[in-house]
């Protein structure tokens, strides 16, 4: 199929898209609707979703179950201040989440996105250190090629070079970067691998409120997956210097990486953890904060005696509704055959692209496949090739990958894998 797309005008002049030029940006291609794994286009063209919309739509796009959810909650009321009012949609939703996450998990603070819930964990470490009569340690310590969002401190603890940090200069808190672990998911463990960590640690303890990163899967920051074992060494390393260890599993939560989060994985449970993305099945921006019964007491009952942290639109009933519903689904839905069926599917299908020149390494873990290139692809031409093949596949620097969501079938998996091998082959080498 040859698809000529045309950038809508107004959109392309006065619109800003993520991570493009406003002058010059990359094109975009103008959605009519979606439904299931298909999104369609404004002249009837049709994608098979490869990318859940960043990780988010794992039901697939206009269920009709979380329709309901979001149509029953808005006539109820679609918002409410939570500063001292309450509702039921926060209250069920609480609960739900309490039974799957790590058991010390028992304090939910509800935030608005991403980002925002990686700024309030790390304000929450800050703080409890301050509470516990150490108000020096407060300066954090992360691993290089990790993705935390968009914000000024998120950024500061995302991967320096990726996220750009010579741009922001000395506007940037600055904080410690052990290198990304070298230990990949499944190979043996190396106990050298924890060991610049440990020296960052143990040099600057004094200063650390705690360490931060994504576990075993590093989403955006280079979709590396790591070995759990370095979890469980980094918790240890917190615990004898009195270090928080927060957990980012805004991307990996939801059954992604073939466990419900990816701490099972290690076993490991965090003192703070961020979710978000899937937590409302993509339909609305919506986080939370997870924290334990220690770190909230300490900053409960110390000057100020109150959290500082409370934005406007906090514990949205909408979004609690439709997140509610939406793990209600995941949980009653098999997610967990679905994910183990992805992730054969992707282990055999995109086997053939190691074969590639292009191709520098495969690797696959629940839900997510990637193809990492030698060189940078192009993203225009690799867009509008994925677009005419009649899929939805959005890469980054040297990284072609998927994260369909879990309901996809296996036919249409089928055509986004071969889409992905067909193109990376056509990719032109520099060198
Ligand atoms: N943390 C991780 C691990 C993420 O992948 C993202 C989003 N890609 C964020 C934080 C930020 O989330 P948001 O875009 O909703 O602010």
């Amino acid at each position: 199929m040859n698809y000529k797309y045309e950038t809508d005008p107004f959109d392309r002049e006065h619109l800003w898209h993520p991570y493009t030029s406003a002058t010059n940006p990359l094109p975009t291609y103008k959605v009519k609707k979606a439904e299931g794994c298909i999104i369609t286009l404004d002249d009837g063209t049709e994608l098979i979703e490869g990318m859940s919309s960043w990780w988010c739509a794992v039901h697939g796009y206009n269920h009709p179950v979380l329709n309901k959810a979001i149509e029953e909650q808005i006539h109820k009321m679609s918002h409410v201040m939570f500063g001292g009012l309450t509702h039921e949609p926060a209250i069920e939703l609480g609960k739900l989440l309490l039974d799957i996450v790590p058991p010390s998990m028992q304090k939910i603070f509800y935030a608005d996105s991403g980002s925002v819930a990686v700024e309030v964990a790390l304000k929450m470490a800050v703080q409890y250190q301050f509470a516990k009569g150490c108000p020096q340690k407060n300066n954090f310590v992360t691993i290089r090629s990790g993705y935390h969002g968009d914000t000024w401190n998120a950024m500061s603890v995302c991967d320096p070079v990726t996220g750009m940090h010579s741009l922001f200069g000395t506007a940037l808190p600055v904080r410690y970067f052990a290198p990304s672990p070298q230990c990949r998911y499944g190979e043996e463990w190396n106990s050298e691998d924890i060991l610049p960590l440990k020296k960052i640690v143990e040099e600057h303890h004094g200063e650390l409120a705690g360490l931060i990163l994504e576990p075993v899967v590093q989403g955006a920051g280079g979709m590396r997956f790591y070995n759990p074992q370095y979890l469980r060494e980094a918790a240890q390393l917190c615990k004898e210097y009195g270090l928080l260890l927060i957990f980012d599993e805004i991307a990996t939560g939801f059954g992604r990486t073939g466990k419900l989060f990816a701490w099972e994985h290690a076993g490991v449970e965090p003192d703070i953890m961020c979710i978000g993305k899937a937590l409302t099945g993509g339909y609305m921006t919506f986080s939370a904060v997870l924290t334990t019964d220690e770190v909230a007491s300490c900053i409960s009952d110390n000057y100020p005696n109150a959290f500082m942290h409370g934005p406007t639109f906090m514990g949205n009933p909408l979004a609690c509704a439709v997140a509610k519903a939406s793990v209600q689904l995941l949980l009653s839905s098999g997610w967990k055959q679905k994910v183990d069926n992805i992730e054969k599917q992707l282990k055999e299908e995109l086997q053939p692209a190691w074969k590639l020149p292009q191709v520098a390494d495969v690797r696959v873990l629940g839900a997510i496949g990637v193809i990492e290139t030698r060189e940078p692809v192009d993203m225009a031409w690799m867009q509008k090739r994925f677009v005419e093949e009649g899929v939805w596949v959005r890469p980054f620097g040297k990284l072609v990958y998927i994260m369909p969501p879990f309901i996809m079938s296996a036919e249409q998996l089928h055509k986004l894998t071969s889409a992905l091998i067909k193109i990376v082959s056509e990719m032109k080498m520099e060198k």
